[in-house]
């Protein structure tokens, strides 16, 4: 089965979930009424590594609706981040000196629960392809923007030829000198690391970052790691943020695993996000304090180039804004 097809069988059925994997049916109906407006999607090999009757299972939290996204409170809104405010064309979101971030999709092949997008208006600012050419000629006439991210939704689940089609304008603006890529396919559907998408990466002229998404070492099985291998064989530089999940990785040995796995992946870790505050995500979120000194005891477990940077964002920050490690006073030593 291609990608595509993949992608077009995912779940999206609480009711189907919920048998496959041996679940309380009880659970179904909250599924189905959080899970009205942002709907539950799952691929099968994603479902694959989601151990069977097990309702705290790692994976499964990051993807079925509970009702406790139903809570309304204050501080959780639709747009946290005030992207709103970022937009220098259709689709085109700058925040920071020198990188330009395309917003090229509203589709993901999984749906993360705890999304900062999940509200993210893309019917409007979802750069379609008559979009594209005023966010890409924004892009050419700012000679500051040396490097463009290809954002969504999932970038990858444009078709190569898609992609093709825009990178081929963008490697034409002299002043772009790199292009990122964050997604979390090779995570959730290594299946789309296809044939037809390293030919598309080894023939671009410009050095290609992926940034990857990965919150639990056990996504990475094998299927992943032959994607990553052969992202790096077309010359791909590799790293990971993660969002810091309460009841799915808060907890410094799950994240130092997942930094392991990672490396003999082939993957370096990047940033270690603390929740973007979204409506519908509150119960996923860990406070900043504890946060703080899970990355102490991980930054205490771990060569340095193998620990992310805790992150937080704020609206109007010039970066985003590193959070520091708090050790407890104990011995690093055990
Ligand atoms: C997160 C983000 C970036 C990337 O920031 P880095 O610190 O370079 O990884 C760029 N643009 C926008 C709009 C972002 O939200
Ligand atoms: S893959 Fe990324 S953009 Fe898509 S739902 Fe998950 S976190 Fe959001």
């Amino acid at each position: 089965m291609g990608w595509q097809a993949e992608m077009a069988s995912a779940i999206t059925s609480p009711r189907e979930l919920i048998t496959e994997l041996g679940l309380d049916p009880e659970l179904a109906s909250a599924a189905e009424a959080a899970g009205s407006a942002f709907r539950l999607r799952i691929p099968r090999s994603y479902l694959a590594r989601i151990e069977r009757g097990n309702p705290r299972d790692p994976l499964l939290r990051q993807v079925l609706p509970i009702g406790a996204e139903l809570a309304n409170l204050v501080d959780y809104t639709a747009d946290p981040l005030g992207e709103g405010e970022a937009l220098r064309a259709p689709g085109l979101l700058q925040k920071y000196h020198g990188r330009a971030l395309l917003i090229t999709t509203s589709a993901c092949a999984i749906h993360c629960r705890y999304c900062f997008r999940r509200e993210f208006p893309y019917a409007q600012q979802t750069s379609d392809s008559s979009r594209w050419s005023e966010a890409l000629a924004a892009i050419e006439r700012d000679t500051s923007i040396e490097e463009v991210i290809l954002s969504g939704g999932d970038p990858l689940s444009l078709s190569d030829s898609r992609l093709a089609s825009l990178t081929d304008v963008l490697q034409r603006i002299p002043h772009v000198r790199r292009l990122r890529v964050h997604t979390r396919q090779p995570v959730v559907l290594p299946s789309r690391v296809d044939a037809g998408l390293t030919q598309w990466l080894t023939q671009l002229r410009l050095p290609v970052v992926f940034v990857l998404h990965v919150n639990h070492p056990n996504e990475i099985d094998a299927d992943v790691q032959s994607a990553c291998g052969r992202l790096r064989d077309s010359r791909v530089t590799l790293l990971n943020q993660t969002v810091l999940l309460q009841g799915v990785n808060d907890d410094p040995d799950v994240l130092a695993e997942l930094s392991r796995r990672l490396f003999e992946t082939g993957v370096l870790p990047y940033y270690l996000h603390v929740l973007d505050r979204v409506r519908g995500a509150a119960h996923f979120d860990v406070p900043e304090p504890r946060a703080r000194l899970i990355a102490g005891q991980l930054a205490a477990r771990l060569p340095g180039y193998l620990v992310p940077r805790l992150a937080r964002e704020i609206q109007g920050a010039p970066a985003k804004i590193t959070l520091t490690p708090m050790f407890s006073g104990a011995s690093s030593r055990r």
